[in-house]
């Protein structure tokens, strides 16, 4: 079964998109913890970084990011966070990565 955010790459279920090319597509997080709060996944579907092989679309994930950080203006800085697994607090089973900005950021993260 696809997963939600294939689901929504196939446009079935609709999200805020704000950046998409041939690897990836960036959309606003639903429940967003920061007042900007971007979802970075590759359109391959691969259920996070411990299932990753040495080729695919999430190997762009990084260019996406600096997209869509341009492409917002956010010229103050961001915050990127891969969540691996439960102990991480991964909750969906499709590789993403979050993209966070507009507030002060504190480290460490919780
Ligand atoms: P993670 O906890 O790292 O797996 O992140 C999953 C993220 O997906 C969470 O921040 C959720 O708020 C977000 N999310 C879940 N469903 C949707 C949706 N339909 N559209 C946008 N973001 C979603």
């Amino acid at each position: 079964m696809a997963s939600l955010f294939t689901r929504i790459i196939r446009r079935e279920i609709p999200a805020e998109i704000v950046y998409e090319d041939e690897h990836c597509l960036a959309f606003r997080d639903i429940a967003p913890v920061a007042p900007v709060h971007v979802l970075i996944v590759p359109k391959t579907e691969v259920a996070g970084v411990a299932d990753l092989g040495a080729e695919g679309d999430h190997q762009h994930l990084l260019f996406a990011a600096r997209s869509v950080a341009e492409k917002l203006g956010l010229k103050d800085g961001y915050r990127l966070v891969i969540n691996q697994g439960d102990a991480a607090g991964q909750t969906v089973p499709h590789l993403h990565m979050h993209l966070l900005a507009g507030r002060p950021l504190s480290w460490p993260p919780g």
